[in-house]
């Protein structure tokens, strides 16, 4: 007689009945490998190996290892469900702000397979990598030339990695000067995203926070009265974290640079402007773009990603070995280059080729009035949003247009007992990834939407009216579909605090119990 798994709780508050497998129709249940794997079960037949005089004298295993084993099936059907759990861009709109889950081209994809890029080693001689090294090189010239600077570091691996090698470089043009001690300070807006101090702090900078104007964006001003000789640098975000562009952006770069500092732009959301503006022409000295933003490659939680910085004209020097460098008819990756002064190597090799392949086809299959037109679309598509829900919403900065994303407050609602979580919990039951919920955390009860240039109309007038109904039902004070939202997902509230502070990495037999 088998035990009913009752991982799942029944539903206390509606009619649907629990059931025997723990299944609620085609969403699967499934245990950890741990707790479904047998030690005997294989899904591969090895014959038995050939007598061999070990070698290891005393130190050989003379118990089984204790991995859990399943069938062929088995394995494959335990990893597709659990890939299944995954809300992903490929299943729906996915409108977490400051992330940009675009659509991952299929193109992208298949000539990222291509046995010419799939199968390279980064240690293979690069002779026999010319082609790899020109699509390095293609994709250096696109990027420089997109965002007007002289330099780029293609080896970061995502945004915050990004944003340490940029702020590596200023840190070793700061101590080329002989100011590596005085200059200790880097400023950062309130609003900026948690990677930017923790970037600077990581360095050994100290954090001084340049306050918001009412509107949401940095003054000149703010700047001017937070520099002295001690201000390494500024990290600010263009367009900023509440989606907005700042307009002084020109006058900040002037003031911080006649103060002895330089600019770190934090381009992750280069995907509202690609196209369209050159952050060079801004002044600004570093800045990461992040591939899996604004070209298309897949966001990989958390790696394998790539974050290239761009560096001006007085950064160059410092980037990260290796150069690519012409020698003759042929590409190589150097590690000495006339004139540099690099701060060393940021990563074992050379950066992460899959991502290259997929942003540059993304690149050349736009062209640069494509990709000026992906982000003028993705403006379009936040403010449709914006314009579609700002009567039963309430933005934070008043009624004014946005860049990609779109910002929302708690304001409208205030009174009903449904929280900014309690919403987004909601919008799960809805078969909707929730939108990035208090960031920035400037705003109160923030809700930062970002349809990007993906969506059809169709699909945002679904999530439209979809947002529209949830905000009507609290409004009416129906708390059934906020107070125990999400009814209809695997799991339903688990303690994310909790998870954060003690999280539970190990298996462990007697406390299998979820
Ligand atoms: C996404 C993001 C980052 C970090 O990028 P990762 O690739 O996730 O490390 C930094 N700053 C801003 C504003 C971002 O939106």
């Amino acid at each position: 007689m088998l035990d009913r798994p009752a991982i799942v709780e029944p539903l206390d508050d509606d009619k649907i009945p629990a059931t025997f497998t723990g299944n609620r129709g085609l969403d699967q249940e499934e245990p950890l490998i741990f707790e479904i794997g047998r030690l005997d079960a294989t899904g591969v037949d090895i014959g038995a190996p050939a007598p061999v005089e070990t070698r290891l004298g005393a130190l050989e295993r003379n118990a089984p290892i204790g991995l859990p084993g399943l069938t062929e099936p088995e394995t494959m059907r335990h990893y597709v469900r659990l890939s299944r759990k995954n809300y992903s861009i490929d299943a729906g709109l996915y409108p977490l702000g400051s992330c940009t889950m675009k659509h991952n081209p299929r193109s992208n994809e298949k000539i990222a397979r291509y046995e010419g890029f799939a199968d390279i080693h980064p240690l293979q001689p690069q002779s026999t990598a010319q082609g790899a090294l020109e699509l390095m090189q293609t994709l250096a010239d696109w990027l420089m030339k997109l965002t007007n600077m002289q330099a780029v570091a293609l080896s970061p691996k995502a945004g915050a990695h990004g944003e340490l090698c940029g702020m590596m470089a200023i840190k070793s043009a700061i101590a080329a000067k002989g100011e590596g001690t005085t200059r200790n300070v880097v400023l950062i807006p309130q609003s900026a995203h948690g990677t930017n101090p923790a970037t600077a702090a990581l360095l050994g900078f100290s954090v001084r926070v340049v306050p918001a104007a009412p509107d949401g964006t940095v003054r000149a001003q703010a700047v001017k009265d937070a520099l002295d000789d001690d201000v390494a640098a500024i990290m600010l975000t263009n367009p900023n974290t509440c989606g907005l562009f700042e307009r002084e952006i020109v006058d900040i770069a002037d003031a911080i640079h006649a103060a002895g500092g330089y600019f770190y732009c934090d381009g992750a959301n280069f995907n509202a402007i690609a196209g369209v503006l050159r952050p060079g022409d801004f002044g600004i000295d570093a800045m990461h773009i992040n591939l899996h933003k604004t070209f298309s490659t897949p966001h990989g939680g958390g790696g394998p990603g790539a974050g290239p910085v761009v560096l001006s004209e007085r950064l160059a020097p410092f980037a990260p070995v290796p150069f690519i460098r012409r020698k003759g008819d042929s590409l190589q990756l150097v590690e000495d280059a006339e004139g540099a002064q690099s701060f060393g190597r940021l990563t074992a090799f050379h950066g992460q080729m899959g991502m290259f392949v997929r942003a540059l086809a993304y690149m050349l299959a736009h062209g640069g009035d494509g990709v000026a037109q992906a982000s003028k679309d993705a403006v379009l598509a936040a403010n449709y949003v914006r314009a579609s829900l700002r009567d039963v919403m309430t933005q934070p900065f008043g009624d004014r247009i946005c860049m990609h994303e779109v910002l929302f407050d708690d304001g409208w609602l205030r009174g009903t007992g449904v929280t900014t979580l309690d919403f987004a919990k909601a919008m799960i039951d809805e078969g909707y990834h929730p939108m990035t919920i208090y960031f920035p955390l400037v705003v109160h009860g923030a809700m930062l939407i970002e349809p990007t240039e993906s969506e059809s109309k169709a699909s945002l007038d679904l999530f439209i009216a979809t947002l529209r109904d949830l905000a009507q039902s609290a409004k009416a004070g129906d708390m059934t579909r906020f107070a125990q939202a999400p009814r209809l997902a695997p799991r339903r509230r688990v303690d994310e605090a909790l998870a954060a502070r003690k999280p539970v990495l190990r298996w462990e037999e007697k406390t299998a119990a979820i």
